[in-house]
């Protein structure tokens, strides 16, 4: 569970990026966060995998205070939330099977352990057939697959996406919104800001709606009504 109460984010004195929100996502929801640019979508993203501290107010994830996780175990706190990138962040010099396996090799696993883990996850996002390719030879969608795989191959209860489908086409990025459906079926809770006003229509999940650093509306079915 996720819960945010009161919380500001100051990151220049005068400048609320986000001004006293409360918000609980529950175990198992698929959760879109929208707004203009500026809105404050990629802060709020940030305070969850402790890129950033709230200035006040607690960040709860599955009843840990993010805020006061010291900086030495914030890379342990990762590995319990999956995050994915518009620019997918991947390893260039290392196959995609390499890039999954990254994630579990850091912490000494057996590496039997680590073939079976990095099979599933890369089955889960449709790429079996690709694992020993490297990024430069897969296609854009495909490399957000290995990204996703990465960020799931530790079986994290949270896996959150920052425009995951903003440097891909339409038809691309409705296939990247089918394996984030799918991962959320498996009962991980998905958080995902977005752009893409067609794609939360096509999909209506739980919409919250940034604006000016706050939280403007959360709807239950979807719907993106903000114009742009
Ligand atoms: P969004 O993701 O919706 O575009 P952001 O969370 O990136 O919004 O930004 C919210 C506000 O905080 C904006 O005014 C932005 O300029 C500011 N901001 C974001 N990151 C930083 C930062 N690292 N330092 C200073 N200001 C920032
Ligand atoms: P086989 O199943 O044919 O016996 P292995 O499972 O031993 O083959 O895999 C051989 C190597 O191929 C592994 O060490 C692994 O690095 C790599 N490999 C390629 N594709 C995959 C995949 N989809 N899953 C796991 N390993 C893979």
């Amino acid at each position: 569970m996720i819960q945010l109460a009161n919380v500001t984010k100051v990151y220049n004195k005068n400048m609320h990026a986000l001004n006293n929100i409360s918000v609980t996502i529950n175990d198992g929801e698929f959760v879109y966060v929208v707004g203009h640019s500026g809105a404050g979508k990629s802060t709020f993203i940030r305070l969850l995998y402790r890129e950033e501290k709230s200035t006040k107010g607690d960040v709860i994830v599955n009843g840990k205070n993010v805020s006061k996780i010291r900086n030495s175990k914030v890379p342990l706190y990762r590995r319990t939330i999956g995050v994915v990138f518009q620019d997918f962040k991947l390893l260039q010099n290392r196959t995609a099977f390499e890039n999954v396996a990254f994630a579990l090799e850091v912490h000494g696993e057996k590496s039997s352990d680590i073939r079976r883990k990095v099979r599933d996850a890369l089955e889960v996002v449709g790429l079996k057939g690709k694992a020993k390719q490297l990024p430069h030879q897969l296609s854009g969608g495909e490399q957000q697959r290995v990204a996703i795989a990465r960020a799931i191959v530790n079986r994290p209860s949270i896996l959150i996406a920052d425009e995951p489908t903003g440097n891909l086409d339409p038809v691309t990025s409705r296939s990247i919104m089918d394996v984030l459906e799918a991962i959320n079926q498996m009962g991980t809770t998905v958080v995902m800001a977005t752009h893409d006003v067609h794609l939360v229509n096509e999909m209506p999940k739980r919409t919250l709606t940034f604006n000016n650093g706050t939280i403007y509306s959360d709807v239950t079915e979807g719907g993106y009504f903000v114009d742009e």
